[in-house]
């Protein structure tokens, strides 16, 4: 089942990352003056503002902050660096909070020095140490599952049932799964596994682009909607049927569009947002 068309801009949301040229202030006011309405921050977007500043710069501009980007990064051998891991996402979550966005993305992790299944030990580990400081704070986490390309040292959490088997683990309303095409769309499970998703009230976040053919770079070569092979309506489809009532966040690294004219950028994705997803 395809979702409906999409009609308007009101459920758009588009990541920092996605328009990197831009600053905050930059981001925040062309962004709104499209009539987009949520902003997801990447950590390294806060420049020379604060988190707490950055929040206010957003508000002013009337867009909504929909999440922060990113934490995780659990897993090493190291055990000092599994610590220094967990300080580091703490101090995600207060920024998280001094932003006033309600949710913390997880690139969980992994380290090729140690198996999968131990990475993801060690991720479970660290939602642990965290989880309790999320609810305290009002911030929720949202595990975001990585292509298998990504399995050697930036997760170990790969496919939607590896997300969802972590979230119902600890069942708690504070953690969840972010849902993003680019890593999850060749999956012959994903229809289910976010039908499993939403019955279990997990399903907290849902990032579009599009998987280039051929891709130039893993990293860097991501597409606007309608330039690559992922079926978007279908996936927005089977997400808005689980319950999923939140932003349609377009995330895009691309080395290619960062370095077009980012005004001219934002118009092709308003666009491709309208007529692809
Ligand atoms: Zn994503």
């Amino acid at each position: 089942m395809k979702a409906k068309p999409l009609k308007d801009l009101s459920r758009l949301c588009i990541h920092t990352i996605t328009t990197r040229p831009l600053d905050i202030e930059s981001a925040a006011e062309k962004y709104a003056s499209l009539g987009i309405r949520g902003i997801t921050v990447w950590r390294d977007a806060f420049g020379t503002h604060g988190p707490r500043q950055a929040g206010k710069i957003i508000r002013r501009s009337g867009l909504e902050a929909v999440s922060l980007c990113r934490g995780g990064f659990f897993p090493s051998v190291d055990p000092g660096t599994r610590k220094l891991a967990i300080a580091d996402n703490l101090k995600a979550l207060e920024e998280a909070s001094e932003l006033e966005a309600p949710m913390l993305v997880l690139v969980c992790g992994a380290d090729p020095r140690q198996s999968p299944e131990t990475s993801r030990e060690q991720i479970r580990a660290g939602i642990e140490a965290i989880l309790p400081s999320a609810g305290n704070l009002g911030v929720k986490l949202a595990i975001e599952p990585l292509h298998p390309l990504y399995a050697d040292t930036r997760s170990a959490i790969n496919t939607m049932k590896q997300a969802n088997d972590m979230a119902g683990y600890f069942d708690s309303p504070w953690l969840g799964v972010a849902v993003d095409v680019y890593h999850v769309w060749w999956d012959e499970d994903l229809q289910r596994e976010i039908a499993r998703c939403g019955d279990n009230n997990n399903l907290f976040a849902f990032h579009i682009c599009d998987w280039k053919v051929p891709t130039g770079d893993i990293l860097f070569d991501r597409g606007l909607m309608g330039e690559g092979c992922i079926d978007i309506p279908q996936i927005r489809g089977w997400i808005e049927k689980a319950g999923f009532e939140g932003f349609n966040e377009v995330e895009i690294f691309s080395e290619i569009y960062w370095k077009t004219d980012q005004d001219d950028f934002l118009n092709r994705i308003t666009r491709a947002y309208l007529e692809h997803t």
